[in-house]
């Protein structure tokens, strides 16, 4: 009896959560790959002492006369295109395996500031370039993920042109666009947003040397995605994306795999 009840109480839930005929129909939908694929031209941070490595454990043909091939691979978590977890700035923010899937999965915006990036390659977006954002597309809601589009992955995998620099073993002279303090503080502490993503290699430009936004974004456990590729594909609003890390236990970040999902 027991049992029927807890059957029945599971069809209710079942049915009103997944209707019939509310299964997207992916013929109407468009999907753009926003991740850097993993191999030896990976840009990495230059103070990284290792990147990423794969080696082969298999490949051929076996004994038994079919094919089969295996790797394993070895990997610093921030390099690529990659998610920095709250932990990475704050001691107490959540880890990789922590941050909930409400903020890798989301409605995103896509702030261009490309012109400017072209003019400065040290700049910053600023609290103004979000608010005229809001006032051509309307304000960013609370849960959003938010994509700052700078036009850098078109440098990718050239490091010196992507980070400015590309002595390895020294950081001190990077040059990069991306989020200004005054902008993460709108979008972090007063707009409620998901996570803060950029086609550049860090959340903050490549000349900060007190990682302020990474700090921001950390203390109010929004999670950053960098290094995301495809920006240009996607539409000011409108996109879902679909942002998912390797869920590494305890990890203060790891590989990414973000697609963007256009109606
Ligand atoms: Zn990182």
């Amino acid at each position: 009896m027991r049992m029927l009840a807890t059957i029945a109480v599971l069809l209710v839930v079942s049915t009103s959560v997944t209707p019939r005929g509310q299964v997207p129909d992916s013929s109407k939908f468009r999907v753009v790959d926003l991740s850097h694929a993993y191999g030896p031209s990976t840009v990495f941070w230059p103070t990284a002492e290792t990147k990423f490595k794969l080696e082969k454990l298999a490949s051929g043909k076996t004994p038994a006369g079919y094919f089969y091939s295996a790797n394993t691979f070895c990997t610093p978590e921030h390099g690529g295109t990659h998610l920095d977890a709250p932990v990475h700035f704050s001691e107490k923010g959540r880890t990789a395996d922590q941050v909930p899937l409400e903020q890798l999965v989301a409605q995103a915006v896509v702030i261009d500031v490309t012109a400017r990036a072209n003019a400065d390659r040290d700049y910053r977006a600023t609290r103004d370039d979000v608010l005229q954002f809001e006032k051509a597309h309307g304000m960013i809601a609370k849960g959003t993920i938010v994509l700052l589009r700078t036009g850098w992955s078109r440098h990718w995998p050239n490091a010196k042109a992507y980070l400015g620099d590309d002595t390895p073993g020294d950081a001190s002279k990077l040059s990069f666009p991306s989020y200004g303090v005054d902008a993460a503080r709108l979008l972090v502490e007063e707009r409620g947003v998901a996570a803060l993503g950029v086609d550049t290699a860090s959340i903050d430009y490549g000349r900060s040397t007190d990682f302020d936004v990474h700090r921001i974004a950390a203390a109010r456990n929004v999670p950053g995605f960098e290094n995301l590729t495809n920006l240009d594909l996607l539409p000011s609003r409108g996109a879902l994306v679909v942002a998912l890390p390797m869920k590494i236990e305890g990890g203060s970040g790891g590989p990414l795999r973000a697609i963007a999902i256009l109606p």
